[in-house]
């Protein structure tokens, strides 16, 4: 294989999230050897849901995840349900414009990871702690975090696939401060570990109140998903106490009535918990000479867009695409990359946060129009105005645009 400027070369990708693999395969398909390494000292499973928007699936594809792939909503209705057991024919996750196929996080994960041929080398319990480049070459010390040992290596190019809260960001970039942009919004998502008493297994539901949301995803398969959402004044506060103490209090003191109250009760218990605050990341430049940012650490869309999954696929697919387009200079093909898939993110930042409204609605009167909306759903003619609407809208096109063919 050659080495930096000749052409292919050595990579170090940090992280195994979906970023981090899709980033692997890539790099395997233009001729690139990738070393990955992850902090955890085992892959992730299960999950929360994801949607997989039409834009994501033709780098899937290109990338050999989407065949081992299914759209797992079932055929059921949704609905939007209050605390005294009432419900509503509502607009669900699959009445969204672009007809997202339905999934868990780890559905994707493992698919991606079963793409990787045998003998990539990947490594547990080891993170970056410094970076240094100069023109050819990018030096990392990585240390095990089980027998705290340290090595430096060499690489031609570094990718930081390492989620919101990056470390190689934080090492080359600077500090997290500088780059997250709290939305003053928590998720809470968990697998419940049966179907709500009062749900078909295959209905969705929504429970919406002014700052506070419940969403049921059903699965075909397995048992369905929760995700909570709620506003707060101060982020670090929510992390101070245990998740249950604080999700029981955002959602009180009214009484939690029976399919909240299950949800509430299922969480004291759940494993594989997501307990976060909803962030962005905003960098003026997602590269500095050999090391780049790829996925939520580069340019988290936040849940809301809805678009994490498939942007970090499209982001690693264009990323092959540059850098074989480009061999002899790897910052050029970083700059072209970057160039090329920019202007698409910066709508779905935008849509993440004007999305939120859909997920969670502020005030009352957000919360009125949300009731408006799925009101006219329920009529022909205001239906298909607001889906036309909908479609026309930039982000909603994109979403189903393959952004990855610059
Ligand atoms: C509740 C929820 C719902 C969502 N719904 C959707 C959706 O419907 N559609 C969609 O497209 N997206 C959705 N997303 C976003 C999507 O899950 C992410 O954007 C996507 O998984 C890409 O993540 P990533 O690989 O960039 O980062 P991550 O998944 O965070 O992976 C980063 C990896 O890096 C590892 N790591 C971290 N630090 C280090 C270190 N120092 N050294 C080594 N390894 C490290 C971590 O352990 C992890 O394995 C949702 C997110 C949430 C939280």
């Amino acid at each position: 294989m050659a080495n930096s400027d000749g052409g292919e070369g050595r990579a170090l990708v940090v992280g195994l999230g979906i970023s981090g693999i899709a980033t692997a395969l890539r790099l395997l398909q233009v001729g690139w050897t990738p070393v990955i390494v992850e902090r955890a000292p085992a892959r992730r499973t299960g999950g929360y849901f994801v949607a997989l928007f039409g834009g994501g699936r033709p780098p899937a594809e290109r990338l050999g995840i989407l065949e081992r792939l299914d759209n797992r909503l079932p055929r059921g209705a949704s609905y939007e349900i209050d605390r005294a057991g009432n419900r509503k024919v509502g607009l669900g996750y699959g009445d969204l414009p672009g007809s997202p196929w339905m999934m868990l996080r780890g559905d994707i994960e493992e698919a991606a990871f079963s793409a990787l041929p045998s003998g990539v080398d990947i490594r547990h319990s080891t993170v970056p702690t410094r970076i240094e480049q100069d023109a050819t070459g990018v030096d990392v010390t990585l240390a095990n975090t089980v027998d705290g040992t340290t090595a430096t290596e060499r690489f031609d190019l570094v990718i930081g696939a390492d989620g919101l809260r990056s470390t190689v960001r934080s090492l080359v970039f600077g500090p997290h401060e500088r780059y997250l942009h709290r939305l003053n919004y928590m998720a809470v998502a968990y697998q419940l570990p049966r179907p709500l008493s009062d749900l078909h297994p295959d209905d969705a539901a929504v429970l919406l109140e002014p700052k506070r949301s419940m969403w049921i995803f059903p699965f075909a398969g397995s048992d369905p998903t929760v995700l909570l959402n709620y506003h707060t004044r101060d982020v670090d506060a929510e992390f101070t106490q245990p998740p249950v103490e604080r999700v029981r209090a955002a959602f009180g003191p009214e009484p939690a009535g029976r399919s909240l109250g299950e949800v509430l009760d299922a969480l004291e218990t759940a494993d594989d918990l997501l307990f976060d605050s909803v962030e962005q990341v905003h960098l003026d430049t997602w590269h500095r000479g050999r090391v780049v940012l790829v996925g939520d650490s580069a340019w988290c869309v936040t849940l809301y867009a809805g678009m994490g999954v498939s942007t970090a696929m499209s982001g690693a697919d264009l990323l092959g695409t540059m850098l074989q387009r480009h061999p002899q200079d790897v910052p050029h093909a970083l700059a072209e990359w970057e160039r090329a898939l920019r202007p698409a993110l910066e709508v779905f930042q935008r849509n993440g946060i004007q999305q939120r409204t859909f997920f969670v609605p502020a005030t009352t009167s957000e919360l009125a129009v949300r009731k408006l909306m799925t009101a006219g759903m329920r009529v022909p003619v205001v239906s298909s105005l607001l889906q036309q609407l909908r479609t026309r809208d930039k982000a909603g096109r994109l979403k189903d645009h393959d952004i990855a063919l610059a």
